[in-house]
């Protein structure tokens, strides 16, 4: 009888005794071998077929490191997140070019590629184009610029305003792991939640099937994940999903307390799986304001967990939610965090979500205006970044007359958030599921009647549930009509009067 084996060995003599070289691909010289785009340029007219999908490009150089997430759709045309924060949306051809100069082809192969992809296109205007994207990819790739998307108008060719490109999938998923914490915060957005009568079901998910949800996310595009909850480093398996997380290719970052930071050999057990970043919840610089904000005696352990973080090279944030307690220190709290070594620090509003709704220590959008310029005036006489999370209504306060850039509710469209059950929610204080990223297909949750909603605001804002005051109003595109659940719980409010 033959087995496989001697049929194999006999195949291999038999081609040795002919001639016929039997050697694996793995054995051939790497010199030896052509790239893609060598190929490309010798067979035009080539046509190189990209699945879609993500394709991550990791650029270390001496002094620092720059990631790149190229998200293929089906069309060709591509998204380019920058260090998962900044995106640069491609047509078909700029992709192609963006993904040469990414794997580093030859400019001249590259425009050689561009003209076998689209017929009819001369070698002058190939070789523009070409030298365009490469100029752009160079400039995204200098790791001197402390902002590497800013000062890009004169190397994009067209600009769309922010908020207008229509997404494949989100940029960003938040992962709460847990809704359990070691602090108590009164105006907590997952204080509901977390109580046990209303916790998602089934029961949470394990380290492993979390590791699946990790999978099926970077499958789906998403480049950036941040680790959250409740609060996330009470989840034994953490350091474990950011060490897939980072196999993966994805970058991560980690919500927290900052308590269990405290301890050294944990934040380096976190450091070492690859975690990027970390934004850790301070809400005064004053002790006894900070532990009654946190309902516990946590300052301390906070504080060192924000330095050791600092130590351990992780970038480190802070961010603040103004309430009535703290908001009269806001000036002192930049100084403090500056004295810290802290150069990015983030501010946000009540969220109008468990606790926030009934905690009544909410500051209303108009009085939160002059505090803001405050801060920002600050934050800038110390060369320090402010990040303003909250989406408000522009006609109350608009964060881009206070110069602090645009900002809109993002859920369900550039970011999701997935709760311990695996349910997919649009954000992380919007508790309406529209599936189970394990149980469901995705494009049924994507597609889904309540993420739609929330993507089409702009286009259909009478359909989306906004008030008419908006339906009209210029500003909509940029505001988005503000935060939902801070109109459901106005409109509650004024239904109870
Ligand atoms: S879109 Fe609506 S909430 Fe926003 S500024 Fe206009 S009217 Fe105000
Ligand atoms: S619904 Fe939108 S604006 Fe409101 S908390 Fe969620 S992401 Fe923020």
């Amino acid at each position: 009888m033959v087995t496989a084996g001697r049929a194999i060995r006999w195949t291999r003599r038999l081609l040795g005794t002919l001639g016929v070289g039997w050697v694996k691909r793995s054995a051939a010289p790497p010199t030896a071998r052509k790239k893609w785009w060598d190929r490309a340029a010798l067979v035009p007219p080539y046509f190189p077929r990209f699945r879609p999908g993500l394709k991550v490009f990791d650029l270390r150089r001496p002094g620092g490191r720059r990631r790149f997430h190229l998200r293929t759709n089906t069309d060709g045309a591509a998204v380019l997140m920058v260090d998962a924060t900044d995106a640069i949306h491609l047509n078909p051809t700029a992709a192609l070019l963006a993904r040469l100069a990414l794997e580093k082809a030859p400019v001249d192969r590259a425009a050689a590629v561009l003209r076998g992809r689209f017929r009819g296109v001369g070698a002058a205007k190939a070789r523009s184009a070409a030298d365009h994207v490469y100029a752009l990819i160079e400039r995204l790739t200098d790791l001197t610029a402390s902002c590497p998307t800013c000062g890009l108008a004169e190397v994009i060719v067209k600009w769309s305003p922010p908020f207008s490109v229509p997404v494949s999938a989100p940029y960003k998923a938040d992962l709460a792991l847990s809704y359990g914490c070691n602090n108590n915060c009164p105006h907590c957005y997952s204080k509901d939640r977390a109580s046990s009568s209303l916790a998602p079901r089934p029961s949470p998910l394990s380290p492993s099937q979390w590791r699946e949800v990790l999978r099926r996310l970077a499958a789906i595009g998403v480049p950036h994940m941040i680790f959250t909850g409740g609060e996330p480093t009470l989840f034994d398996g953490l350091p474990e999903l950011v060490r897939h997380s980072t196999e993966l290719g994805l970058v991560s970052g980690l919500n927290t307390n900052g308590r269990r930071l405290s301890d050294p050999a944990y934040v380096e057990l976190l450091r070492a799986a690859g975690l990027d970043h970390v934004q850790i919840t301070l809400q005064s610089y004053d002790p006894a304001v900070h532990d009654a904000m946190s309902g516990a005696a946590a300052f301390d352990e906070t504080v060192r967990g924000l330095k050791n973080s600092l130590v351990a090279g992780l970038h480190a944030i802070t961010n603040t939610t103004l309430t009535r307690r703290n908001v009269g220190q806001a000036g002192q709290l930049v100084e403090f965090l500056h004295g810290l070594g802290i150069t990015t620090f983030a501010m946000n509003g009540m969220i109008f979500a468990g606790g926030g709704r009934t905690s009544g220590d909410e500051i209303s959008a108009e009085a939160l205006a002059p505090v803001l310029a405050d801060v920002r005036d600050r934050a800038a006489e110390l060369k320090m970044r402010f990040l303003w999370y909250t989406p408000t209504e522009y006609c109350r306060l608009s964060p881009v007359e206070l110069e602090l850039g645009p900002r809109r509710c993002n859920a369900g469209e550039y970011s999701i958030c997935i709760e311990p059950n695996g349910d997919v929610i649009p954000c992380q204080s919007y508790y309406v599921p529209a599936g189970n990223i394990l149980r469901d297909r995705w494009r049924d949750i994507w597609e889904s009647e309540l993420f739609r909603g929330f993507r089409r605001r702009t286009a259909d804002p009478r359909g989306a549930g906004l008030p008419e005051q908006c339906w009209n109003c210029p500003d909509l595109p940029l505001c988005g009509g503000g935060c939902p659940l801070e109109r459901e719980h106005n409109n509650q409010i004024t239904q109870s009067v």
